[in-house]
């Protein structure tokens, strides 16, 4: 028989897929590592695990405690899955700006949501920081998760994603790009695939908003940067500790609509059913694109789902609505063969 002795044991070991249509035009082989084959749909099942286990293992979290954590969502969906498996209660609070979907897959694995305004600043008592960090000091036996600096968070990606992605790749991997929120996958498959081969160029995908690309220009934090936008889960208005700058080669910033629209196409043109930050991926791989040539292997993270997003950038009122669908042109004979 060949089993998993529960859920967490499915976690990891996700395909790496070529990319076809999509990346028509780029020169060089692109395949896309497709976390969304974990079981809670994203790479934050294999970062929320081991904060948990390494919290359990110094003594951090304790049996029965109850997990808090300001997040976007799939990082409260990993922890869940732990919880429910492990025994501990989970309180997530999140941003205004997520899915519905999103808040209603976090109550449906347990988990208590509470739901804070987005535009205000970090240190605002409003914002998801502020309640998050205020909740685990009041309620007994919790602990924080804080997967902005927790450094579990990259050594998830530096043990797991990254060794993955090299064996995957025999070792022909020459570029690595992945959207960035809070730096953990980036600086930890960052890391270790420059360990392995420091010639691998790393990049970033950062949203207009974010004050990610600027800093990493020129060192300085311009509070000018921040304003908000509509991609979700990645792009930070703070410096996360878990980006480690030093195994970024650089960033390149996608807009809201081109990040929706390449949403769309992964999943028309590859039948691949991602979320917004792998459209912002690609539309970033074509910003690239004159950084590749022919003989490059380019592997591109996918975090996940598509299926958070069916009331957003797959829902064709909502395109309409930021005037990110471009309305074709209604002909008769369109119509009449439908
Ligand atoms: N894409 C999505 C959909 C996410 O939820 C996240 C996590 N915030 C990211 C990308 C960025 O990953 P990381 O936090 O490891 O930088």
């Amino acid at each position: 028989m060949n089993y998993a002795e529960n859920i967490l044991g499915t976690i990891g070991n996700t395909p790496l897929v070529k990319l076809n249509k999509v990346v028509e035009g780029i020169d060089a082989l692109v395949l896309a590592k497709v976390e969304t084959f974990n079981p809670g749909n994203s790479t934050k099942d294999r970062m929320a695990l081991k904060m948990v286990e390494d919290a359990e293992a110094d003594g951090r979290l304790k049996p029965g405690g109850t997990i808090i954590e300001g997040t976007s969502g799939n990082t409260g969906m990993g922890l869940a899955l732990a919880a429910i498996i492990k025994g501990y209660k989970c309180i997530f609070v999140i941003t205004d700006k997520q899915s519905k979907e999103k808040m209603d897959i976090l109550r449906a694995v347990g988990a208590k949501v509470i739901v804070c305004p987005t535009d205000v600043e970090p240190t605002d008592p409003r914002s998801y920081y502020s309640v998050s960090k205020r909740l685990s000091t009041e309620i007994p036996n919790s602990w924080y998760v804080n997967q902005y600096d927790n450094p579990s968070n990259a050594l998830a990606h530096y043990e797991q994603t990254g060794p993955e992605i090299w064996e995957q790749t025999d070792g022909k991997v020459t570029h690595f790009v992945v959207g960035v929120g809070t730096g953990g996958t980036i600086s930890g498959i960052g890391k270790y695939l420059k360990e392995k081969n420091p010639n691998i160029k790393v990049w970033g995908i950062d949203t207009y908003g974010s004050v990610f690309k600027k800093y990493h220009e020129t060192g300085i934090f311009d509070e000018n940067e921040i304003y908000s936008y509509i991609t979700e889960g990645i792009g930070e208005d703070i410096l996360p500790k878990n980006v480690d700058f030093s195994v970024i080669d650089g960033f390149t910033k996608v807009t809201d609509k081109d990040a929706a629209v390449y949403t769309r196409k992964i999943a028309l043109e590859e039948g691949i059913f991602v979320g917004n930050s792998a459209g912002a991926c690609v539309k970033g791989l074509h910003q690239l694109k004159e950084h590749f040539t022919k003989d490059d292997v380019v592997v591109v993270l996918f975090h996940d789902s598509g299926s958070r997003y069916v009331g957003k950038m797959f829902n064709d009122d909502w395109m309409r609505e930021r005037g990110f669908l471009d309305e074709e042109i209604t002909k008769a004979e369109d119509v009449i063969k439908d």
